[in-house]
């Protein structure tokens, strides 16, 4: 929900194990096929892969690529290319876990993979949802990680299957049931590693005639919002908001309406401490906005108690 970047130090591990590798396997790919169309569109890619304009490219820089290759070749060559393509550009390799012992690729590849960069984000809850854990955990020598989304599906755009910035660490709801292989139209969605959906949106509340439980709703922040209101609505976040999280709905705004500010700032001058910290001490909930990606239902929480910071 807070704009994901990925350190220098995970993009350098990336090149390094996978760099070669696709040159290489490109340079295969060229030398094996017997088609002229073929040989072109992976001659292409290799010029873009040599460019570093592939495995850590923006994702600016990856809708340009799929724009160029859509241009320069019909989809019918393309799709001919795809299984080609998925080995060069090997997610399976990447998300498997090369990093357990006996699997394929440990020894070549002990350390990096799909498990090794969902630590590195420190993203532990859904980007999309803000409201299910990203579990990673070793349990019973069984390796569990969340699913990684590739934000342009990869069965389409193979060349992007182990591109780091389409791989959007995400839960099964929001990969599986929700975004599927949908294509997104980058000019229209919000890309969780270019823009916040916090600083374009925020939950606000109304009092329900039917219920106890407050109507939740998601409002623009600002007239630039537009895409972050399109990811609301593919990922259902009103809805999954009312009836999924009714109860902490309920509860933050009990908190809000129940601690005037002027107890919180009581509460900080008895304790000397800062309002966050009182806060947090209080309610148990970190409003630091920064770690949206860290507590599920964090935005929610934020942006229900946020008054309650203010002087
Ligand atoms: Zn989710």
């Amino acid at each position: 929900m807070i704009k994901i970047e990925i350190p220098d130090e995970v993009k350098k591990l990336h090149k390094k194990f996978y760099h070669s590798r696709v040159k290489k396997a490109l340079k295969s790919a060229i030398r094996s096929t017997q088609s002229t169309v073929a040989r072109n569109i992976y001659s292409f890619l290799l010029d873009k892969h040599q460019k570093d304009g592939i495995l850590t490219a923006m994702p600016k820089d990856l809708w340009g690529l799929i724009v160029q290759i859509q241009e320069r070749f019909a989809e019918a060559d393309i799709d001919k290319c795809n299984e080609t393509l998925l080995n060069v550009f090997n997610y399976e390799q990447f998300g498997t876990g090369c990093s357990t012992k006996g699997t394929p690729y440990h020894e070549q590849y002990p350390q990096w993979n799909a498990y090794a960069f969902i630590k590195a984000l420190k993203v532990t809850a859904c980007p999309y949802c803000n409201g299910n854990f990203l579990l990673q955990i070793d349990i019973y020598s069984k390796k569990i990680r969340p699913a990684l989304d590739h934000f342009f599906p990869h069965k389409k755009f193979p060349y992007l299957g182990i591109s780091l910035y389409n791989l959007v660490p995400s839960c099964d709801i929001c990969n599986s049931k929700f975004k599927l292989a949908s294509e997104l139209d980058f000019e229209k969605y919000l890309h969780p590693y270019c823009d916040s959906f916090h600083d374009a949106m925020t939950f606000c509340w109304l009092p329900n005639a039917n219920s106890a439980t407050p109507h939740v709703f998601l409002l623009q922040k600002n007239t630039s919002s537009g895409k972050a209101y399109e990811n609301s609505r593919l990922f259902h976040l009103n809805e999954i908001y009312n009836h999924v999280h009714a109860d902490t709905v309920r509860h933050l705004v009990y908190l809000r309406e129940a601690y005037p500010r002027r107890l919180i700032k009581d509460h900080c001058r008895k304790l000397g401490c800062s309002k966050q910290n009182a806060l947090k001490t209080l309610f148990n909930y970190d409003l630091t906005e920064e770690k949206i990606n860290q507590q599920v239902l964090g935005k929610l929480t934020c942006d229900i108690l946020k008054d309650l910071l203010d002087d």
